[in-house]
């Protein structure tokens, strides 16, 4: 290879007089080269010319070509020591100022997007999308929730000793490589092999928006899906936390939805975003029979998992129902669902012991459930319903139907999340007869600050993973 070939493949490539251009490289792709490094930024820089500017990443693993710019007479080392760059050109010294100062150290005020918005290039020399440190950049302007923060104590260019905190720093692992195909199918980037390197010329502005463009519709766009990789099922999580977040209402779930054993269902959990367990079934066995100390030890291991209990669900009434309040209240479970009609004794004792006590309705018509629960509220006490749409399918009503005959809607506490056909068969979300959208988007409207509880009170094949990302696509979607 000769710096003239180079400089050919560069201009083939589109670089020209008065280019930004950002350069990623390793030396060993494009094979022998005449001249060595100095001859391959001599390319570079006879292909911008005089009022072209050239950077290079200071960073990881230094290749020769970063060092042997940065030595160049006239090369400006970007003030940030994280993310720094050298720049050689009239645009050095404008592009690299203050880096240190934004909240970021690859976005907004950063010399990665300040060349974007001056039209300049990123350009990958022999290596792949997995070395655009642009990426993070706009992966940090799209302040994506499972990214970090690192902190550095370094002296700035004023001579002042100061310690700060970037944020929106880059996590573990991405998919980047993923979004080099975007790039080509768009027209945003093109690719030439000079020598043996495969040389990619990007427009930073066209890879910015369109980005940006894609992380605004799905935040782990740049993740993988790999079951297997640790970092992104994380990543992952961290996302659909912040998601649910964001809502009024709490997410719950049942826990047998979530597995048999604890450690199961605090992993499934922490993978789907879900911080809250009702407890139902543990170990298939109802989670109201469970001996004191054994139903303590849960709430504890769940909490040692991140996971609180949003109450725990009986499906009978409890027969000794000052036993039941005792052991509830002593493991820190904050209330109880108990089943209308014939719960009074275990409602009074739960009260009794401070605990928030709902009814859901167990194959009652929303005119009977309703009739029980006013009999309830008239012996006194702060009684709510646990809305289980499944179970009005059953009576033969729809959700949405019984919900607005106007019953429930002051004394809704908790919508349990679950589909149903007529004839028993429970079915993924929106797609039996339960009106489940209809009743989650009523819910928000009303901003319903309660819970709501996947395959609350009923059991299905589905597993937490796939009912978590189905409510979480039915409310995306509204
Ligand atoms: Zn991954």
């Amino acid at each position: 290879m000769t710096k003239q070939e180079i400089v050919q493949g560069l201009r083939t490539l589109g670089l020209k007089q008065g280019d930004i251009v950002l350069l990623h490289s390793s030396l060993y792709s494009l094979g022998h080269v005449e001249g060595g490094p100095e001859a391959v930024i001599d390319a570079f820089l006879e292909a911008i010319g005089k009022e072209g500017t050239l950077l290079v990443p200071v960073f990881g693993d230094l290749g020769i070509l970063t060092t042997t710019l940065k030595n160049r007479p006239g090369a400006v080392v970007s003030p940030c020591p994280v993310g720094t760059v050298a720049a050689l050109g009239p645009a050095a010294e404008e592009l690299c100022r203050d880096h240190w100062k934004p909240e970021s150290c690859h976005g907004e005020g950063t010399p990665f997007k300040r060349l974007a918005d001056k039209g300049g290039y990123v350009c990958l020399m022999g290596v792949d999308q997995d070395r655009n440190t642009s990426l993070h950049g706009i992966e940090a302007e799209l302040r994506l929730a499972y990214l970090g923060s690192t902190s550095r104590e370094f002296t700035t260019p004023e001579g002042e000793t100061v310690k700060k905190t970037w944020k929106y720093y880059p996590g573990p692992h991405r998919d980047f490589i993923s979004f080099d195909h975007v790039l080509k199918e768009r027209g945003i980037m093109k690719q030439l092999r000079i020598g043996n390197s495969q040389v990619r010329l990007i427009d930073a502005k066209g890879m910015w928006e369109c980005g940006m463009e894609l992380g605004a519709a799905d935040p782990a766009f740049i993740l993988c899906d790999n079951p297997g990789c640790g970092d992104c099922v994380r990543q992952r999580a961290a996302l659909a936390r912040d998601f649910f977040a964001h809502e009024d209402f709490k997410l719950t779930a049942s826990s047998r939805l979530a597995g048999r054993y604890v450690p199961e269902m605090v992993e499934k959990c922490q993978a789907a975003g879900v911080t809250f367990l009702e407890l139902d079934f543990v170990q298939g066995v109802p989670a109201a029979s469970l001996k004191a100390e054994k139903l303590a030890a849960v709430v504890k291991e769940l909490a040692d998992g991140g996971i609180g209990v949003s109450a725990i669900r009986a499906f009978a009434a409890p027969n000794k129902a000052e036993d039941f309040a005792a052991k509830v209240k002593a493991a820190g479970i904050p209330g109880v669902i108990l089943p209308l009609p014939a719960s009074g004794p275990a409602a009074e004792a739960a009260r009794a012991a401070g605990l928030s006590v709902n009814f859901f309705n167990v194959a009652l018509t929303s005119a009977a459930a309703n009739a029980a629960l006013k009999r309830r509220l008239e012996k006194g006490g702060d009684y709510g319903i646990c809305f289980n749409p499944a179970n009005f399918v059953m009576a033969g009503e729809r959700a949405f139907g019984v919900y607005r005959t106007g019953r429930f809607i002051k004394t809704m506490r908790q919508l349990d999340v679950n589909d149903i056909l007529p004839d028993g068969t429970v079915t993924p979300l929106a797609r039996g007869g339960a009106e489940i959208k209809e009743m989650i988007s009523i819910a928000r409207c009303a901003s319903f600050p309660g819970f709501m509880c996947l395959a609350g009170g009923i059991q299905t094949t589905q597993d937490l993973k796939t009912m978590a990302a189905d409510f979480r696509r039915l409310i995306e979607n509204m």
